[in-house]
């Protein structure tokens, strides 16, 4: 994404003082820093949201279902500046994604969930509608567990949402950007205990 102060440099995510920001790469001849919601929207906005699906085996009719989520975190790779690990952002971390996921997938339900106790938005088998827990959808995905550590999902992407078929607010994001600020000052903490 272009930088829109210098029309030069590309928007970069970064890693700051006070966790993740977005800025221009051309620092320090340019500056211009914006904050992570504003730079994810824009991002999305452009990108629209990848939808990923593989084939898993139901814990409870050991049939083979396939399942869905997003990662928004995979998404954002070519956007840093580093390396930077983020916690992976898939199914019930935006409700305007999970909505447009319910509304267009049969398999993908709120579900009230016993481990995490709780609802949440979740896969379904399609043979015997078990609830395929997020735990080994979006956290671990082990089915596809050597492709997502290199980031090389390319091959399961199964869609894409346009983003104005969402009805995403810059807002809705400040969540999203709440947890990644968390997890820059953790890493910041990280480093720090190396030096
Ligand atoms: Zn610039
Ligand atoms: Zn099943």
């Amino acid at each position: 994404m272009k930088c829109s102060k210098c029309q030069n440099g590309n928007m970069k995510i970064k890693l700051g003082q006070y966790g993740l920001f977005a800025a221009c790469d051309k620092f320090p001849n340019c500056r211009n820093p914006i904050k992570l919601n504003k730079f994810l929207y824009e991002a999305l906005k452009k990108e629209g949201i990848n939808i990923y699906g593989w084939d898993h085996t139901c814990w409870k009719c050991k049939k083979t279902t396939k399942v869905y989520t997003y990662f928004i975190n995979k998404q954002l790779k070519p956007y840093m500046e580093e390396y930077i690990e983020l916690g992976n952002l898939g199914l019930d971390s935006c409700i305007p994604i999970d909505e447009y996921l319910k509304a267009n997938f049969s398999t993908i339900n709120k579900n009230y969930s016993n481990t995490q106790h709780k609802y949440c938005t979740s896969n379904n088998c399609s043979h015997c509608n078990a609830l395929i827990g997020n735990h080994f959808i979006v956290d671990d995905p082990h089915d596809i567990f050597n492709d997502w550590i290199t980031s090389d999902l390319d091959k399961y992407i199964v869609g894409k949402i346009p983003f104005e078929k969402l009805n995403i607010q810059e807002e809705d994001l400040t969540g999203l950007e709440e947890y990644y600020i968390q997890i820059g000052k953790k890493k910041q903490k990280k480093q720090l205990l190396f030096f």
